[in-house]
């Protein structure tokens, strides 16, 4: 393997899963619909899961049938207290400052939330591109379109070049049909489908210095 470029999910992935970031973004998303489309809270949580897996995102879904004003949902849905979950993260800023790698952020959220996280984990400036899902829609990850257009943005028309992180295996999955080289990070290591795993992005110098295609289990 020899990427050229580091393809980076934000949500997730730079952070814990067991943050409770993720929790406290669903939250705002229920109270968002029950507010928007009236529905019963009780009723909100099976609704959002049933969008969120026949679209890809909640905003997708909504989007796409009710007509949801994305940027009013995406202000609304981030608008969480993030230091009530993550902490500035000193060793992860020197470990990407000396990765010689162009690194770039690809997430379903928005540059606003993207950069606040940034901010809190203390990773300001390690990242030279956030591709962000204004630049997606209407599509999102894991859709292949998703993809190609990122691909465009980074000018990068040969995915072996590229290595992404990421801890959805929807997003994995595609990214390994369109050729692309996968890390997942995954904290519990199940439901294994990139072509190394670790638990923590902070093991991502281990898959590098490796190097192997064939050996492919990882701490
Ligand atoms: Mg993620």
């Amino acid at each position: 393997m020899q990427p050229k470029i580091l393809i980076f999910d934000l949500d997730d992935t730079l952070y814990p899963a067991s943050s409770g970031v993720w929790e406290a973004i669903g939250k705002r998303i229920d109270l968002f619909i029950h507010q928007k489309l009236g529905l019963p809270l009780e009723a909100v949580e099976a609704f959002r899961k049933n969008l969120f897996h026949s679209y890809g995102t909640t905003l997708r879904g909504l989007y796409l049938q009710y007509h949801i004003d994305p940027a009013e949902y995406l202000a609304f849905v981030h608008d969480i207290p993030l230091e009530n979950y993550l902490q500035p993260n000193p060793e992860l800023r020197t470990l990407l400052k000396v990765l010689p790698y162009p690194k770039v952020i690809f997430t379903n959220a928005d540059k606003n939330h993207a950069h606040r996280v940034l901010a809190r984990l203390n990773l300001e400036g390690c990242f030279g591109q956030i591709i962000d899902i204004w630049d997606m829609l209407p599509s999102c990850k894991p859709f292949p379109e998703a993809f190609h257009k990122m691909l465009q943005r980074l000018q990068c028309p040969d995915t072996s070049h590229c290595l992404l992180i990421d801890d959805l295996p929807a997003n994995l999955r595609t990214a390994r049909q369109l050729g692309f080289w996968t890390v997942q990070v995954s904290e519990n290591g199940r439901n294994r489908e990139g072509h190394f795993h670790i638990r923590r992005v902070e093991e991502l110098p281990r898959v590098l210095a490796q190097g192997s295609l064939f050996d492919n289990e990882v701490g």
